[in-house]
């Protein structure tokens, strides 16, 4: 049987989660066996119409008076006692940071392999071992692995698995799993969840990004990008070395341990190019670098680049938007 961490966001599965489903329904077809899901609800009958729809034969949700909320290692605890109740040959998740936390947990309880970002999964020798790829670095490189265990853990890279309904829908059936918990496993959770007020459009949707690096100076120093951006409808990212400077919140974080970007056009202003923030922003049709140096590895990587002082180009990038508009 292949166990499905699913996420959810009141009764609906998260489109990651859905991805994760169709690598877990394969595996299942694969392994000649059944597909179950796993989830941290209330909302039981919803999800299980829901996941009927993927193939998902049975539905456990855990509930437990201790978990009222996201506990990483209480998680990762509990789905560990179902797969051993259920003798699960693998658990799926979706390439989040939940789904992550949630397997190295179950792969720790358990002792069990975890391969992260798969991109596709062939079980071989009668289901003892997985032949994977899977992306490293956040898809800079591809990485080809073994996986052998009695429970092997993996994670579906993002958009490498499409959201597929299976050929028929199935009605799963609905139990509830109350794991054994004590105060140890509930040393990290989640107490409250604050909501930032920023507006705006959010980075992952923008047609627009104009990033900012160290080489912005400051916090202050970012209203010439936002004014850039605010003339050509987008938005405004930044670099890790930026964020750490305390210039901008986490939310603008563009790369490996932030957010990635799909814009038509990125314009990444002071930022080097370094392989961590180039990863957030493969996707963006095209990339025009400002920078003072020409020898930046951003350069290379982009479309178009002005090798410049930014407190220059930018706003006079914003005064010929403006006389043409
Ligand atoms: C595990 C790990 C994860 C990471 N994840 C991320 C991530 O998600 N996102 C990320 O961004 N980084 C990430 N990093 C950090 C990354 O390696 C770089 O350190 C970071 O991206 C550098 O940011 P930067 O380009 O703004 O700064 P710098 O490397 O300091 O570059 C500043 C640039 O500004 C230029 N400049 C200076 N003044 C001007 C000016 N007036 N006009 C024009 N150009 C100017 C300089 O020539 C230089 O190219 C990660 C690192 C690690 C180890």
């Amino acid at each position: 049987m292949i166990l499905a961490f699913v996420e959810h966001d009141s009764g609906v599965a998260d489109e990651l989660s859905l991805e994760s489903l169709t690598m877990a329904r394969e595996l299942a077809a694969a392994e000649g066996t059944s597909l179950c899901a796993v989830v941290f609800s209330d909302e039981g009958a919803a999800l299980a119409d829901e996941l009927g729809r993927y193939g998902v034969e049975e539905l456990h949700r855990v509930t437990h008076d201790r978990l009222d909320g996201y506990a990483p290692q209480a998680w990762g605890e509990s789905v560990s006692q179902l797969v051993s109740e259920l003798g699960a040959a693998a658990v799926t998740a979706p390439e989040t940071d939940r789904g992550h936390e949630v397997l190295a947990n179950v792969g720790a309880a358990l002792d069990a392999p975890m391969a992260a970002s798969c991109i596709d999964i062939d079980v071989s020798d009668g289901g003892e071992a997985y032949e994977l790829r899977r992306h490293r670095w956040g898809g800079s490189l591809i990485e080809h692995a073994r996986l052998e265990g009695e429970t092997k853990l993996v994670s579906a890279a993002e958009r490498e698995y499409p959201v597929e309904e299976a050929a028929s829908t199935t009605e799963p059936a609905v139990s509830e799993f109350t794991p054994s918990l004590d105060d140890s496993h509930l040393r990290v959770r989640v107490e409250r969840v604050e909501t930032t007020d920023e507006e705006g459009i959010p980075l992952g949707e923008a047609r627009v990004v104009v990033g900012g690096g160290r080489g912005v100076g400051g916090p202050e120093d970012y209203d010439e990008l936002e004014e850039l951006a605010d003339l050509l409808g987008g938005t405004v990212g930044a670099s890790r070395a930026a964020i750490n400077e305390g210039w901008r919140p986490h939310d603008d974080q563009i790369g490996l341990t932030g957010a990635k970007i799909s814009p038509d056009i990125y314009i990444a202003c002071g930022i080097s190019g370094a392989v961590q923030h180039m990863v957030g922003c493969k996707g963006a049709d095209t990339i025009l670098a400002i920078n003072t140096d020409s020898e930046a590895a951003i350069i290379q990587k982009a479309d178009y680049a002005v090798i410049g002082d930014l407190h220059e180009v930018v706003p006079e990038l914003s005064d010929a938007i403006r006389e043409a508009t």
